[in-house]
């Protein structure tokens, strides 16, 4: 489901992602773990091309990101066609990024009615069904501000879904919350496991990581470190820098 090659990526002179591979399989979560500044968030951000790689591809479903292969050359998508690729990429943010002058309904209706031109009575109704999924057919009239933190991060979570996209990513998507609100975020994102969703998710939610994902990714220092299965990586990692990380974070 997504390939990603040998990608570098550097801002400047600071050398941000320094050679990633990485394979996601459709249906699977992967947990990226890794401390401040290891390029979590980059490596998520080039997924959607939202930030270019500079060397390196990534594919998503098939379809490379931000290019298209002719023979044995790239050639870089228009913008629009950008776009439309990174509608079928779910993102969740740490801060929700929700449209505060926008009810919930609207908020979730927003990218289908305004991306994909669907009809609004359509989007309205697969909206409600979204937020009822992820316990909020009650708030659907109401604003963000009026909603906790972890209330949300909900409606974001059925804003990305309403795109019914391929692969969704979640970058930190507890770390704004006060604890007690953690974990009614996590279950929505472990219903959305059970239900075969893939997703890429940089948490350092430990617990989540060893109960939810199929493969643990640890980064360091814009380099992935290890990875495998969590009952390797979490409990018996084979690398100091990895084993000093857990220490901390556990
Ligand atoms: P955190 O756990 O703090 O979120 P992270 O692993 O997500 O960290 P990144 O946000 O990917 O780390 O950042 C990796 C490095 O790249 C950092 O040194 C950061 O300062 C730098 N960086 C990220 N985005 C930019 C940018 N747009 N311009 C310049 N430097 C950047
Ligand atoms: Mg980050």
């Amino acid at each position: 489901m997504v390939d990603i090659r040998k990608v570098h990526k550097s801002f400047g002179t600071l050398e941000v992602l320094k050679g990633i591979d990485l394979s996601v399989r459709a249906g699977e979560v992967t947990v990226v773990l890794g401390p401040s500044g290891s390029g979590k968030s980059t490596l998520l951000r080039t997924i959607n091309h939202l930030e270019k790689v500079d060397r390196g591809t990534i594919s998503v479903d098939g379809a490379l990101v931000g290019y298209r292969r002719s023979g044995n050359r790239l050639y870089e998508l228009p913008e629009r066609e950008v776009l439309r690729r990174r509608t079928r990429i779910g993102f969740v943010f740490q801060n929700f990024n929700l449209f505060p002058h926008l009810t919930v309904l609207d908020n979730v209706i927003e990218a289908p009615v305004s991306a994909l031109k669907r009809p609004r009575k359509e989007a309205v109704e697969s909206a409600r069904r979204l937020l009822e999924r992820v316990g909020l057919a009650d708030k659907a009239d109401a604003y963000p501000r009026q909603l906790s933190g972890g209330q949300q991060q909900r409606v974001a979570i059925a804003r990305a879904l309403a795109l019914e996209p391929k692969l969704l990513l979640f970058d930190e998507p507890t770390s704004a919350l006060d604890p007690e609100l953690v974990g009614e975020v996590l279950d929505v994102i472990r219903d959305l496991a059970d239900q075969g969703t893939t997703m890429i998710v940089v948490t350092h939610e430990i617990g989540f990581a060893r109960e939810v994902a199929d493969t643990v990714v640890f980064m360091d220092d814009g380099r992935i470190v290890e990875q495998g299965p969590p009952a390797e990586v979490l409990e018996r990692p084979g690398e100091e820098r990895t084993r000093l990380f857990l220490s901390k974070v556990l």
